[in-house]
């Protein structure tokens, strides 16, 4: 029986981990250890909401292990060099990873794989962990790839999907191998006040949570935009805390119209995986060639990202990604709609501001998310424009989320909240909140003939 060594990625739990399974079964020792990449920061997505959730996450990675009679080896560096030297030091001649279809990930493994081969280790790559069904698992006839949701959904949901495996009992660890201390939250500036808890601990108990008070209301109840009826599951499932094969299995045992609606949601999220997966270029080219002469509007821009548009309910969505780290579905579409089709900005501004903030920022769902609102992605009506008012009057019915999170606003009671440029002179000069920066149908008219040129 041998050592070898489990790199954790974006699969930071100790539940339903096939290669830590692996390792385990065909190992005396396994050291499992987890790179703070500095590849990943010098790309921009080390930012500080996701690096505390991060630490949240490994810390509890690392207790979760000891618990087991083990420990996280934590490094810092280049990924590939770090797991050669802990092999080299832990003498294993196995390395184990579960399969990413992300092209940084495909890079990752290929260095690593020759690395290995050099230093006689072995690496295996198993399936993937962070998706429910692999990327390239279903395809139609004629392409490498689904580009509709609805017929990918079809396959998707006749796949069996494995059973998801239970935490290991015992983890035994080598003596002596360096490790730095995982790092904390205490320390890194310019977070989101309300920013979510990582870990698997914390994952788990919103996934039982939820799943027992929640899931059931979920579609009737998901667009509420003050309701907050969403599972805000979303950060775990990035860092991979959460297993979606397992959410998947829990949410079908838990049964009925919520959850139903609840799973196609996570079929949206390996929807775009397996889009990324065969187009990586999508992640900062449009996916569908529109030849835009965006607007570069830096002023509006800002207005937009400050959350003072004049369009409250705009407004308000882009306040609460500033101060949780995250929005509700419903404001990310309507925001990115604002962007891209009202002011006619470019979907790289936007999405790079999501990213920056976004505690579940994630380059597949983030970036074909952005497109698939622009209108240069997946969807199939791409020049629809949503109007911010009529989303406001239909999901916050009663004007609640905008006066949450816009506070000069606070005093204004029911609907009237989302045009405030409606109410009597007296009572406008009275609110310290701007006039709307653009009218609707000038930049509805602006985009409609711009997208054609
Ligand atoms: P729930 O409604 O409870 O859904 C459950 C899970 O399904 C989510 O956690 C998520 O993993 C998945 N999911 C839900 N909606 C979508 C969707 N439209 N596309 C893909 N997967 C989905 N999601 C991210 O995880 N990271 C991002 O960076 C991101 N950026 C987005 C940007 C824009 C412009 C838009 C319109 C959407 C974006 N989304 C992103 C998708 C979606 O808004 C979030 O996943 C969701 O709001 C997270 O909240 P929740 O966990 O409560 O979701």
């Amino acid at each position: 029986m041998n050592v070898s060594v489990v790199l954790f990625t974006s699969d930071l739990r100790l539940h339903d981990h096939p290669p830590l399974r692996a390792a385990l079964d065909g190992s005396r020792q396994v050291v499992p250890m987890f790179v703070r990449d500095r590849a990943v920061a010098a790309a921009g997505f080390a930012v500080p909401n996701r690096l505390a959730f991060l630490a949240d996450c490994l810390r509890d990675l690392d207790s979760g292990l000891r618990e087991r009679g083990g420990r996280l080896v934590v490094r810092s560096g280049d990924v590939v060099e770090e797991v050669c030297k802990v092999a080299a030091e832990a003498e294993a001649d196995e390395v184990h990873l579960a399969a990413d279809a992300g092209a940084y990930a495909q890079r990752r493994e290929e260095r690593l794989r020759r690395a290995l081969e050099a230093a006689g280790v072995r690496l295996h790559v198993h399936e993937t962990v962070t998706t429910a069904v692999d990327p390239g698992r279903v395809t139609p006839a004629s392409s490498d790839h689904f580009s509709v949701f609805t017929p990918y959904f079809g396959h998707w949901s006749r796949q069996r999907l494995r059973d998801a495996l239970t935490a290991p009992q015992t983890v035994r660890v080598p003596d002596g191998i360096g490790s730095e201390e995982p790092p904390s939250r205490a320390g890194l500036s310019g977070l989101s006040p309300e920013l979510a808890t990582g870990g698997e601990t914390e994952g788990r108990a919103r996934l039982t949570a939820w799943l027992r008070s929640g899931i059931e209301a979920y579609e009737d109840r998901h667009d509420d935009l003050a309701g907050d009826a969403t599972s805000r599951l979303s950060p775990h499932l990035h860092f991979g805390t959460l297993s979606p094969v397992e959410l998947v299995h829990r949410a079908r045992r838990a049964g009925g119209p919520g959850a139903e609606a609840f799973v196609r949601q996570l079929a949206w999220r390996d929807f775009n995986r397996q889009v990324l997966a065969v187009r990586p270029a999508a992640a900062s080219v449009d996916y569908r060639a529109r030849h835009d002469s965006w607007r570069s509007a830096p002023d509006e821009v800002e207005a937009w990202r400050e959350g003072r548009t004049g369009y409250p309910v705009v407004d308000a969505a882009m306040r609460q990604l500033r101060h949780e780290g995250w929005m509700h579905n419903r404001g990310r579409l309507l925001t990115a709609s604002f962007l891209t089709k009202t002011l006619y900005v470019d979907w790289r501004v936007g999405a790079r501001h999501f990213l920056d903030l976004l505690v579940d920022g994630d380059v597949a769902n983030n970036q074909l998310n952005w497109q698939w609102v622009a209108g240069t992605g997946t969807d199939t009506r791409p020049n629809r424009v949503l109007n911010p008012v009529t989303q406001a009057k239909r999901y916050d019915p009663e004007g609640e989320y905008v006066r949450r999170w816009v506070p000069e606003l606070a005093d204004v009671a029911g609907p009237a909240v989302h045009e405030p440029w409606k109410l009597p002179g007296l009572d406008r000069a009275a609110l310290d909140y701007p006039e709307p920066i653009v009218e609707l149908a000038e930049g509805r008219e602006r985009f409609l003939r711009g997208r054609k040129s």
